[in-house]
């Protein structure tokens, strides 16, 4: 795969565009050499390796390469890159790691870097710094994904304030992919029959270190052009368009996995949209293996895990029952055996309900053999939100665990603080976070270290915002005044204060903008003013987020604001970079508990920036301690409740953010705010990592997940089938099962219970009886088992007694009774049958 670096002109050729397309290499100012030396202001203006090396002509390459420093340059980067993806990795450390061949992971975006525009916000944040993650701790991951022609639309705000959606081509060739080829070196193209119709859909793939990307496209021309333009708007077009997109990534992605020689044993699902993965997953398993469809989903069901980004039901991806029908109702005929009805019955609540939608979400928790959440609060949110696939199940028990989100330091922290924070670290260490340890190296740092690298880092993102805003105001002709006066209203010396997201109404970006006298005040505070930076798309449907956008517009213009606050356009990845390296507060304001997890705050971690946060999603886990600021109660309210929260917020603002801002020593440094920047950095920035997020996915999920599909399919290549058939008979009978007595004796230090059961048809040792009591004082619920009593005669109740502890009254306890592990099915999740004594 890699190239020894040579010197002559074919071998750096080869050496530039290996470089040039992974993207898991972290351009910064001390390595960018070779595209700046190429073509500086392109670089500069794109930082895009690939259409540098595609816009400089051949001969200009060839004198290039005849410069020794240039050669030496690249030559360096190959080989520090060649030395990271060499390196002993942490997979390979762990005893378990040869049970994990291939995990597949399906994301309907990825945000990678400016040279792959295929990603909207923070859903394409996760996966793409989940996959750089991956490649460094040697997870195989192989990612799957769509080549949008025209990815999420790009925002332009006019005069007035209202957004533009504006759609800019991807051309192919300017972007960090190359077309997928099969073993035999020919390109990837498969077909796919779609309503009556073969559609041809083409590969292509992207290089992540040791992990690939692939992406799949169809705009081949030998397809009808509305076919064509499939693959062409991320999140555009009604809900038919939508639909069809997730057939093209979740059949067609597991078909081109399979075309491209992978064979995966874990199935990961970043949100819904793909979850029509796992269908065809079984279908080729029911295919290779002569099976039923419901003995290839117990199969490879244990192989699935499907992780929830939505904390709200109406977050979910739903389809109209007839668009169903008419696009999945062959495939699920001819393809799964399945009728129409059961394959609806997949995707939703109630199967009979006619009128209820399918839901992929539903359709994703039934088919995984683990269902996970992005934080620990959406955890919480997500088993109420499931709860009605686990009928009498109490929602503790839902199965919905979490892993924290997190993000990939080397893609967010900067590099300049990267190489304070770790001296040693030289320019080609240009994979990987180069173990940069934050919080020793933030211990050994003096304050007064600390302070200058906040002062450059806020004084860059000044120059930054500038340069940006007259750009902006150049493009929409404004006159030479107004382009040489944008930004001038920025101080590098003052509190600068950043807010980025999207414009949605949950997320309240007007939360702030309440009280606008209130916020001037702070604005204009004579001596200890704030400056503010905002930036955020609204959807183009989403015209309440527009209007938000309108309003901060309407703002800024106020000569009031004496240019103190710039609303910067086209929030996408460089700028964020800019905004969370160089902000001193980052403030999030989401109205709890609708940010499952939220990233953009933990991005300004490292770089020594602070959080001003409502308790939701990741802040509801960090906060605790004098690491940031934090508004709400932890409570859940609705919109009635927003004055109180901007109440609080500019309370917060004014007597604890200010203060510790401007408050300085003699030797001029903020003590309290440091004080709080290295709790931040010291206790936040390794819990927030995606390194960590992809160990515990590692750990948690794709080791277990790959042994358990290990034991369902090779090892025991009956299994599956048998595991069918007892769901099958469980779900038939489990109506026949009645409580009979249950008697109790109260004791004072155990109370003992005895109890019959009538099993019908079920065999005893198929169910577990128990003895079940709520949590009270935040503790959880108390799960007891009862033993059966040996000696029953046949056809009679079978009769079950155990002791449980007295310290709670008889009266709290309830007898239940569930399959028992004997069944060797995940229950509640494969099989959510329970019964009650009452
Ligand atoms: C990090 C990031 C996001 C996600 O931000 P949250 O507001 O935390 O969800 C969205 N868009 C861009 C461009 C980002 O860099």
């Amino acid at each position: 795969m890699a190239h020894v670096p040579g010197s002559n002109f074919d071998d750096i050729s080869l050496c530039l565009r290996e470089l040039a397309g992974d993207l898991s290499i972290h351009w910064t100012g001390a390595n960018d050499g070779i595209w700046r030396t190429l073509d500086q202001q392109l670089w500069r203006l794109t930082r895009n390796p690939t259409l540098v090396l595609n816009t400089i002509s051949a001969s200009a390459l060839r004198v290039q390469c005849e410069v020794p420093e240039f050669r030496a340059l690249v030559q360096a980067m190959m080989a520090g890159r060649q030395r990271a993806l060499a390196a002993p990795s942490w997979l390979q450390g762990l005893p378990a790691a040869p049970a994990l061949r291939s995990v597949a992971y399906f994301s309907m975006e990825y945000m990678l870097g400016e040279s792959l525009p295929i990603y909207s916000g923070g859903l394409g944040n996760v996966a793409g710094d989940q996959l750089k993650a991956a490649s460094e701790l040697g997870v195989p991951v192989t990612a799957v994904g769509i080549l949008w022609q025209q990815g999420y639309f790009r925002q332009e705000i006019d005069g007035e304030g209202r957004q533009h959606a504006l759609y800019p081509v991807n051309d192919a060739h300017e972007m960090a992919v190359e077309p997928l080829l099969d073993a035999n070196g020919n390109r990837v193209r498969l077909t796919m029959h779609l309503r009556g119709l073969d559609i041809w859909i083409r590969g292509w793939q992207a290089r992540v270190g040791r992990t690939r990307l692939l992406l799949l496209d169809t705009n081949d021309p030998a397809n009808p052009v509305p076919i064509r333009l499939t693959t062409g708007q991320l999140y555009g077009g009604d809900s038919e368009m939508r639909l069809r997109q997730e057939l093209v990534l979740g059949i067609g992605g597991w078909r081109m996995l399979l075309a491209a020689g992978v064979e995966p044993d874990i199935c990961h699902l970043n949100d819904g949209h793909a979850a029509l993965a796992v269908l065809e997953r079984a279908r080729s398993y029911m295919q290779a293996h002569d099976v039923s469809f419901q003995v290839a989903l117990a199969a490879t069901r244990p192989g699935n895990l499907f992780t929830t980004h939505t904390p709200v039901a109406a977050g979910f991806d739903r389809f109209a029952p007839a668009l169903i029908a008419r696009y999945l109702g062959g495939y699920a005929e001819q393809e799964l055996g399945l009728s129409l009805p059961a394959l609806l019955a997949l995707g939703r609540q109630h199967a009979e309900a006619d009128a209820e939608p399918f839901n992929m979400a539903y359709l994703a928790v039934r088919c995984a053999g683990a269902v996970n959440a992005v934080s620990s609060l959406h955890g919480q949110t997500s088993r109420d939100i499931f709860q009605g696939l686990f009928p009498r199940w109490p929602t503790p028990e839902v199965p919905v665990g979490h892993v924290t989100n997190g993000v990939h330091l080397p893609m967010w922290m900067s590099w300049r603080m990267r190489a304070a924070l770790s001296p040693g670290a030289q320019a080609e260490d240009c994979i990987g976070d180069g173990a940069v340890d934050v919080p020793n190296a933030v211990a050994q740092a003096s304050d007064g270290r600390l302070w200058d690298l906040r002062n450059q880092a806020r004084t860059r993102l000044i120059v930054f915002a500038r340069a940006h805003q007259a750009r902006s105001r150049a493009a929409h002709g404004d006159t030479p005044e107004r382009i040489a006066s944008a930004g001038q209203g920025l101080d590098p010396h003052r509190l600068t204060v950043g807010f980025a997201r999207r414009f949605a109404s949950y997320k309240r970006p007007n939360l702030l903008l309440s009280d606008p006298e209130r916020l001037l005040r702070l604005l204009n505070h004579p001596k200890r003013p704030l400056q503010l930076l905002v930036a955020g798309k609204a959807h183009p449907a989403d015209l309440e987020g527009q209007q938000m956008l309108q309003r901060w517009h309407a703002f800024t213009r106020q000569a009031q604001t004496q240019g103190r606050v710039v609303l910067l356009q086209d929030y996408e990845v460089r700028l964020a970079r800019h905004l969370i390296q160089g902000v001193d507060l980052w403030l999030n304001t989401p109205r709890r508990p609708w940010e499952a997890s939220g990233t953009s705050g933990m991005k300004v971690l490292a770089n020594g920036g602070l959080n001003l946060s409502q308790r939701d999603g990741w802040w509801a886990e960090a906060c605790e301690g004098e690491v940031g600021w934090s508004i709400g109660d932890g409570e859940e309210h609705d919109a009635s409740h927003d004055a109180i929260d901007a109440e609080q917020l500019y309370t917060v603002l004014e007597e604890e953010v200010v203060p510790a801002f401007y408050q300085r020593d003699a030797e001029g440094l903020p003590q309290a705010w440091l004080r709080r920047m290295r709790h931040s950095m010291s206790e936040l920035v390794p819990r927030f990592t995606a390194e960590r997020a992809v160990r515990d996915y590692t750990e948690r999920y794709y080791l277990p997940g790959a042994s358990a599909y290990l034991a369902r399919t090779r090892l025991d290549p009956g299994r599956a089938g048998r595991l069918a058939q007892v769901s099958e008979q469980l779900r038939q009978h489990w109506p026949q099962i009645r409580f009979g007595s249950v008697q109790v004796q109260p004791g004072a230090s155990a109370h003992q219970v005895e109890l019959s059961l009538e099993t019908g048809a079920i065999a005893p040792e198929w169910l577990q009886v128990q003895m079940y009591a709520d949590g009270i004082a935040g503790q959880p619920a108390r799960v007891l088992a009862l033993e059966a009593v040996p000696g029953g005669q046949a056809g009679a109740p079978t009769r079950y007694r155990g002791s449980i502890p007295g310290d709670r009254p008889v009266e709290h306890y309830t007898a239940r009774v569930i399959p028992s592990d004997a069944c060797g099915l995940a229950v509640p999740l494969e099989l959510p049958l329970i019964a009650w004594q009452r």
